[in-house]
């Protein structure tokens, strides 16, 4: 009869199910690292990366995030064409040198202009003029980049090539910033300084602008996710394309994803509800082949099996979490997924092993999660947590004087209907009929600024890593010990006993 029982059921645990152990520390928080490397060409500040989905990343909330130090996924619930627009204005967001500025010629018209800023939702209205060789001829001022001045032409608007500011590329020097900042105190009114060659070819633009954030980010100690040419770093996600026969449409998906690299675009996601499939795994074979240099996230998994798999497609980075998301319904519709903790622990072994690393995908809900999703995963991915947040999409609801912005499942019936479907393994035309939707629509209260939600969640982060005595990320796993907490003790770690009169916890509702 005892046949009957299997021996052991494996326990799955999450993270209110576990308390980190107290280490020696000489550690205050303030001096923890909250560096990482994620791949060859991606370097963070904070290990927080923003959920690909419709109603968390866009550009604002890309930009918002890389200027915290952490990374924005821009979701693809919306036509290729303008997802490469919001990695491009990620892409062209603050740059201390612009070293490929936006340029108009002067045999165009300011019509033509227009047409450009409107093409590349870019938010400036100067331009260099350059001719057919890429010498600068002039400069195109932003007063005159305007409707009523459509038919003129850009020669006969432009400042001409005497009354422009420039320095040679030899005299940058060893610190742009800092030369760029003299050269604005020394030139009352000028708000933008050229850069050319020796034959006096475009080579980048300083602007006054750019150049006073920087200088005022430095202050504040914020260090930007930036890429080597210092610009913002940017993520976006794709779902696996197919063609009517059930085929990946191959010319589509390198088509799109060139263009997104041709943005700039830093990593690309693969985002599907289960990454441990034969579709994925092509998908992520075939980008690898055509991208040798790109970052490729992959997921979702939540076994050892499932990372080696992806791994061995050619993925850098994993994505863990089946179901833990504040939004998703897939244990209780498919009766399927892992208890975040244990996925993590899962996965982190076998990660450990092909050399790649791990995302912490969905169920974090306060700080403390981050500190023990942490101590297992490279970086945490946050959906809930964002979406309240004013950079993310959406409109705000006012709701019996209460402030609240959409929130939704890229599952849910109305995220597949804009576009999400093959996410979850549905077509678009199986959403005429009934599809079980693995994800609910929901509010969020508005939470202010990313910089103030990620500041409360890195406060958490760097208390924790002050507790274990951990300097920095690596630290922190290698400090690491866990106690399994009972019902009686989840209740001792929230307020108790009190009346609480005002919530100092960023938990969720
Ligand atoms: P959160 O941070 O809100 O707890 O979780 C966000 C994560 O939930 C996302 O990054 C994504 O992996 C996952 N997710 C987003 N939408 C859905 C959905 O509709 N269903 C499921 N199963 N997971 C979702």
């Amino acid at each position: 009869a005892d046949d009957f029982f299997p021996s052991m059921l494996p326990t799955g645990l999450t993270f209110d199910d576990v308390s980190l152990a107290t280490r020696y520390s000489e550690v205050l928080p303030r001096q923890a690292s909250l560096n990482l490397t994620l791949s060859k060409r991606i370097s963070l500040h904070l290990p927080i990366v923003s959920s690909d989905m419709d109603t968390v990343t866009e550009s604002n909330m890309a930009i918002a995030m890389a200027l915290q130090g952490g990374l924005g996924i821009v979701h693809y619930n919306m036509s290729e064409k303008q997802q490469v627009r919001e990695v491009a204005r990620v892409k062209n967001y603050v740059n201390g040198l612009i070293q490929d500025p936006f340029v108009a010629h002067p045999e165009q018209t300011i019509g033509d202009v227009l047409e450009l800023v409107e093409r590349k939702n870019v938010k400036f209205r100067t331009f260099p003029v350059v001719d057919q060789d890429e010498k600068l001829v002039g400069l195109l001022p932003g007063r005159v980049v305007k409707e009523r001045y459509r038919s003129h032409r850009v020669e006969e608007a432009m400042h001409v090539r005497s009354q422009v500011h420039t320095i040679t590329e030899s005299e940058i020097g060893e610190n742009p910033v800092e030369t760029a900042d003299q050269f604005f105190s020394d030139h009352l009114g000028i708000h933008k300084l050229l850069v050319v060659d020796q034959e006096d070819r475009l080579k980048g633009l300083f602007t006054l602008s750019d150049i006073e954030r920087i200088s005022e980010e430095a202050r504040s100690n914020l260090r930007p996710a930036r890429d080597d040419r210092f610009r913002l770093l940017c993520g976006a996600a794709i779902s696996a394309v197919r063609k009517a026969d059930g085929s990946l449409d191959r010319d589509r998906i390198i088509g799109h994803v060139s263009n997104l690299v041709g943005e700039g675009l830093d990593a690309l996601a693969v985002s599907t509800a289960h990454g441990f499939s034969a579709g994925v795994g092509e998908s992520v074979r075939l980008l690898r082949s055509e991208f040798p240099d790109l970052t490729i996230i992959a997921g979702n998994v939540t076994s050892g099996d499932g990372v080696e798999y992806l791994a061995d497609a050619g993925a850098d980075i994993i994505k863990v979490g089946q179901g833990p998301g504040s939004i998703c319904t897939t244990r209780q519709i498919a009766g399927v997924g892992i208890p975040q903790l244990t996925a993590l622990y899962a996965c982190s072994k076998a990660a450990k092993a092909k050399g790649v690393r791990i995302l912490a995908d969905g169920g974090i809900s306060k700080s403390g999660d981050v500190v023990k999703a942490l101590t297992l995963a490279d970086a945490v991915m946050c959906g809930g947590l964002l979406a309240g947040c004013k950079e993310a999409p959406g409109t705000i609801l006012e709701i019996k004087g209460k402030l609240y912005k959409q929130y939704r499942g890229m599952g849910s019936e109305a995220a597949m209907k804009a576009g999400s479907a093959a996410r979850y393994g549905h077509a678009v035309k199986d959403l005429n009929r009934k599809v079980a939707s693995e994800g609910i629509e929901a509010l969020k209260e508005i939470s202010g600024s990313v910089e103030e939600v990620i500041s409360g969640l890195a406060g958490g982060l760097r208390s924790g890593m002050g507790y274990l005595g951990a300097k920095d990320l690596d630290a922190l796993k290698e400090n690491a010990l866990y106690v399994r907490v009972s019902p009686a003790g989840q209740r001792e770690a929230s307020p108790h006993d009190v009346i609480v009169v005002k919530a100092e916890t960023s938990e969720e509702g």
